[in-house]
């Protein structure tokens, strides 16, 4: 007698959501011979690994209690002490009492959702977004609307209709914004100064909170930096208490430490503590401890030009290869910081066409229809500079161009991640 399998009672939204795609495309690029242009991974050839050694060897022989103990939900005061200088340095002011220390940014969005965003609740999201809190968002159950972004950032005037159009018509008023101010993920843009004090006041006006995600802030390589949009609530009456600020150390350390912050008015901290006793009890300690030690001692500060330095050439090498290898069947917009250069296909093609033949030629990129919640782009992409050599970066758009003279020649081929 055979036995039915199991159905095990997992929740629909677990069922539906599905993994990362962009997680899968890296594994797929990161295979013997292929190169992937997809993760937001840093260059691996960018870690501090002795800077990184020589701290957490202090703090364990100096304070192997706070390393290896259990720690406060919130964060060991240290750590919290050390966003605190770190922003202060980027001109943002906040207290250790505002700061939570989190498992990574993507953390800091999960419990921000999960503490403020029942069933049935609105949140705005930009056109396009990253997909982490899109997820999260999804999972909570969240009624989620969506404002247009372009090179400089949100569509101010489209987000104030939005919010107006739903105050006449009585419909439930958003909760909350989600943004990526400074080189966004995947659009890499930047929104300008203008745009941003106009947020602010429409977030007062409307009761609007705003989540400012700035994991790529500190990677500027040209231009000049515009203040975060923590900083800036400071000159809008009313502003402060509406912004909730997210940091990271992923992209200038690195990602597998698992160490991001938040910056919150001390209800949703409070309430986010509690979240974070429920689910890991606090950050790792060691982890903690050695992180706060290299930026306490300038090692991040020293560090941190080098990986500007580093970005810059392989965007610069990137947007060239582009240039040459596409020409004018790919537009494409290249960042003054960060990670990622975004881009359309002008020929009419989509880009998962494009990818199924590239995946074949040995390069991987995400097709940027992901990263919308609603109206996709089919003909977007987004292209990572970071991980890659330059001469990773040359060959992986080389097998591109060879991709898409084989999808102008009329081949087609279906997805195959593998
Ligand atoms: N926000 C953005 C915009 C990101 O691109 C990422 C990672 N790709 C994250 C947050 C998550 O970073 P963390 O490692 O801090 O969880």
């Amino acid at each position: 007698m055979t036995s039915q399998p199991f159905d095990y009672p997992i929740a629909k939204t677990y069922r539906t959501i599905g993994e990362s795609l962009i997680r899968r495309l890296s594994h797929v690029g990161m295979r013997p011979g292929k190169l992937s242009l997809a993760g937001g991974y840093p260059g691996a050839e960018l870690f501090d690994r002795d800077g990184l050694l020589a701290a957490s060897d202090a703090v364990l022989h100096e304070s192997p209690v706070a390393c290896l103990q259990y720690g406060p939900a919130e964060g060991l005061p240290v750590m919290r002490e050390a966003v605190v200088a770190l922003l202060a340095s980027r001109g943002m002011r906040c207290t250790p009492d505002e700061v939570l220390i989190t498992s990574g940014s993507q953390q800091g969005f999960d419990v921000v959702i999960r503490t403020m965003m029942a069933p049935g609740e609105v949140a705005i999201v930009e056109r396009p977004t990253y997909t982490g809190p899109l997820r999260a968002l999804r999972v909570a159950g969240a009624e989620i609307l969506t404002v247009g972004i372009d090179g400089s950032g949100i569509d101010v005037d489209e987000l104030a209709e939005l919010l107006e159009g739903r105050r006449r018509r009585t419909q439930k008023l958003p909760r909350l914004i989600y943004t990526i101010p400074t080189f966004g993920n995947p659009s890499g843009a930047t929104m300008n100064r203008a745009r941003r004090l106009r947020l602010l006041e429409l977030a007062v006006a409307h009761r609007l909170l705003v989540l400012e995600d700035d994991p790529y802030g500190a990677l500027r390589f040209a231009g000049e930096p515009i203040e975060q949009l923590h900083a800036l609530a400071d000159s809008v009456p009313g502003a402060r208490d509406l912004v909730i600020h997210f940091g990271s150390f992923s992209k200038v350390i690195a990602p597998g430490l698992r160490i991001g912050f938040m910056v919150a008015p001390k209800p949703v901290r409070a309430a986010c503590t509690i979240a974070r006793q429920l689910i890991d009890l606090s950050s790792p300690g060691w982890i903690q401890m050695t992180v706060a030690r290299y930026v306490a001692t300038g090692a991040l500060a020293a560090h941190l030009p080098l990986i500007r330095d580093g970005y810059r050439v392989k965007a610069e090498a990137m947007r060239s290869a582009l240039e040459s290898v596409l020409g004018n069947r790919f537009g494409c917009h290249f960042p003054e910081g960060g990670m990622f250069a975004w881009g359309r296909l002008t020929g009419g093609h989509s880009a998962r066409d494009l990818l199924a033949l590239a995946i074949d030629e040995g390069v991987t990129f995400v097709p940027g229809d992901i990263y919308y919640a609603d109206r996709p782009d089919a003909a977007t992409m987004r292209l990572s500079f970071s991980q890659p050599t330059v001469d990773g970066i040359r060959e992986g758009v080389a097998r591109m161009g060879r991709a898409l003279d084989r999808l102008d020649a009329g081949e087609r081929k279906p997805l195959d991640l593998g």
